[in-house]
């Protein structure tokens, strides 16, 4: 890298993510980084179908390096789920989140790694930032992505019911793409289901898609779940999504992920 040496700065290859010294300096940066508050928020709005208007925001991490500048999570989350690191830095995440809930309209929704659900202590530490920040478990949702299927009675089950026993909304992300099956509904354990950009990006062009996004909207209009479509990039397929039943929208049409900052000046105008 062009810095190669001194400062031992690299760049983030993801092709050497699966060199074990390579994922060992980047997590090592990683650890310092979240000690150091070199993270940061980007909130990104939700809208509601039928109002447009500002319903809530999911909040994106982004590792703002003094060397490379913003690295997206793509490029670090891989490597924090090998350690103990995602914990920290969900903590760091929910933390910071709640701090800035107060200067955001609606709930704010945090990704969560499959990883972390897996600790059997995850739910009571959530539930300890909460109480430590002062807040309300109705304005925190938990997006999981269904990358691993999920077993009724698991400890990634019982940290969710626990979660939702306490009033914290949980959304299944990425739902079509990855392992997501019909008994997360049936069995109630999700409140939101977020329709994979995948189907909204094909979604004029593949009418097939269409249909799935359709009936995935009736069965949860039934259930009382609530649907966002993520990714809507276009006008149409805006128009297309909340005709097809989605109750919410998120996507770069509509609002792009930004610091709070930039996010105030949204929100007062
Ligand atoms: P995700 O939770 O599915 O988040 C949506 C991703 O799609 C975000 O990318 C967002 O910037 C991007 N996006 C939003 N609207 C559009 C659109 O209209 N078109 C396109 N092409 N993309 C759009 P980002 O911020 O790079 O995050 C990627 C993934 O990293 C997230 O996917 C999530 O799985 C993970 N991630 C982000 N923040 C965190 C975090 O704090 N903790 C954990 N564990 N994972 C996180
Ligand atoms: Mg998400
Ligand atoms: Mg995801
Ligand atoms: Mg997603």
């Amino acid at each position: 890298g062009k810095h190669a040496g001194r400062g031992c700065v690299v760049p983030f290859d993801p092709d050497m993510l699966g060199d074990e010294r390579h994922r060992r300096f980047v997590e090592r940066e990683l650890r310092a980084a979240i000690l150091m508050d070199e993270l940061e928020l980007h909130y990104q709005p939700v809208f509601d179908s039928a109002t447009l208007t500002v319903r809530s925001h999911e909040a994106l991490v982004r590792w703002r390096h003094k060397v490379r500048g913003t690295i997206a999570p793509g490029q670090f989350i891989g490597v924090a789920e090998q350690s103990s690191l995602i914990d920290r830095l969900g903590e760091w995440v929910l933390r910071r989140a709640c701090a800035d809930l107060p200067r955001l309209k609606g709930p704010v929704a945090v990704n969560v790694s499959p990883v972390q659900l897996r600790r059997a202590e995850f739910a009571e530490s959530f539930a300890d930032i909460l109480i430590e920040t002062g807040t309300s478990p109705t304005r925190i949702i938990v997006e999981i992505t269904e990358n691993a299927p999920l077993a009724a009675g698991s400890v990634e089950m019982n940290n969710l019911t626990t979660l939702r026993a306490m009033g914290v909304r949980v959304a299944i992300d990425d739902f079509g793409a990855g392992h997501a099956s019909l008994h997360y509904l049936r069995d109630f354990a999700f409140d939101i289901i977020k329709i994979d950009r995948t189907y909204v990006a094909d979604f004029a062009a593949n009418p097939v898609n269409a249909m799935i996004v359709s009936a995935v909207c009736d069965i949860a209009r039934s259930l009382k779940l609530e649907v966002v479509a993520e990714g809507i990039e276009t006008e149409e397929q805006l128009q297309m999504l909340v005709e097809a039943g989605c109750t919410a929208l998120q996507g770069y049409h509509l609002g792009r992920p930004q610091p709070l900052v930039v996010q105030q000046v949204v929100c007062a105008a």
